[in-house]
């Protein structure tokens, strides 16, 4: 689904960020990033969503070379996925989530009651939730509102940073339950930015271990890492 060829970038400033990466993600599957703080990481993810152009190599998804592709079609297709979610401050929580599907033309009808329907899916009640602001909600529920949001264009492909990075680490467990609960219906290709290794061997059907410099130093299924 997701393929990178001798992927690299290096930023205006010199900073070696990503070097002569091989990755590939398959249809349906978690694969797991992870590393120290400053590997290459998050410019990754970004390339892939082509919120920065690789230097060198080339990205291939679903069979189309994505720097030549259209960005605002190729982010269709893409649900993102951050740490510090990105919520709109000033409006609800459904008004958040409705967000992409409106911008897709969809009727407010329609937008809203899947609003509420991916609200249930992340485990937040909409009669509770719906119609809070996002400083109204705990660490946790905004994420989950994030993963709702990123959820509302029914995109093939999750691009997760971080995602479980800002809660405490109860939370974080449970978010991560839930998620891969949720993923079993999903059957999204996900990509998953960490910089803990627990969380990759958890999630990841397979891990990708940056060192730093941008380098792939194994890509494997977490039995295969825990072999070692
Ligand atoms: P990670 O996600 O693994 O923490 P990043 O992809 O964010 O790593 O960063 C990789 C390297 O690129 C780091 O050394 C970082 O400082 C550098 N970097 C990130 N963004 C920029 C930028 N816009 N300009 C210059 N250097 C950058
Ligand atoms: P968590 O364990 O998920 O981090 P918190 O302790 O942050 O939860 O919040 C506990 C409950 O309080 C949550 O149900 C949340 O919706 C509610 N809450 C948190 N902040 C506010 C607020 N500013 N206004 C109203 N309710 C809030």
């Amino acid at each position: 689904m997701i393929r990178l060829h001798g992927v690299g970038k290096t930023y205006d400033d010199g900073t070696v960020a990503v070097h002569e990466l091989d990755l590939d993600v398959r249809r349906g599957e978690i694969v797991c990033l992870v590393g120290p703080s400053g590997c290459g990481k998050s410019t990754t993810l970004k390339m892939i969503n082509r919120l920065i152009e690789p230097t060198t190599g080339r990205i291939i998804l679903d069979g189309t070379d994505v720097t030549e592709a259209d960005p605002h079609e190729l982010r269709r297709g893409i649900g993102y996925v951050i740490q510090q979610v990105g919520l709109f401050p000033h409006q609800k929580v459904i008004n958040n989530v409705m967000t992409v599907p409106l911008l897709y033309g969809e009727s407010k009808t329609t937008a809203r009651s899947r609003a509420r329907e991916l609200l249930e899916t992340v485990g937040l009640d909409p009669d509770l939730y719906a119609d809070r602001y996002p400083h109204q909600l705990s660490g946790g529920q905004r994420q989950r509102v994030g993963v709702a949001r990123a959820l509302a264009a029914d995109p093939p492909v999750l691009l997760m940073d971080e995602p479980f990075g800002a809660v405490d680490p109860v939370v974080r467990t449970r978010l991560q339950d839930e998620f891969l609960r949720l993923q079993r219906d999903l059957g999204k290709t996900v990509v998953l930015v960490t910089h803990d290794i627990d969380e990759a061997v958890r999630m990841g059907e397979r891990v990708a271990v940056f060192a730093t410099g941008g380098r792939l130093a194994q890509f494997a299924t977490p039995m295969e890492l825990l072999a070692h």
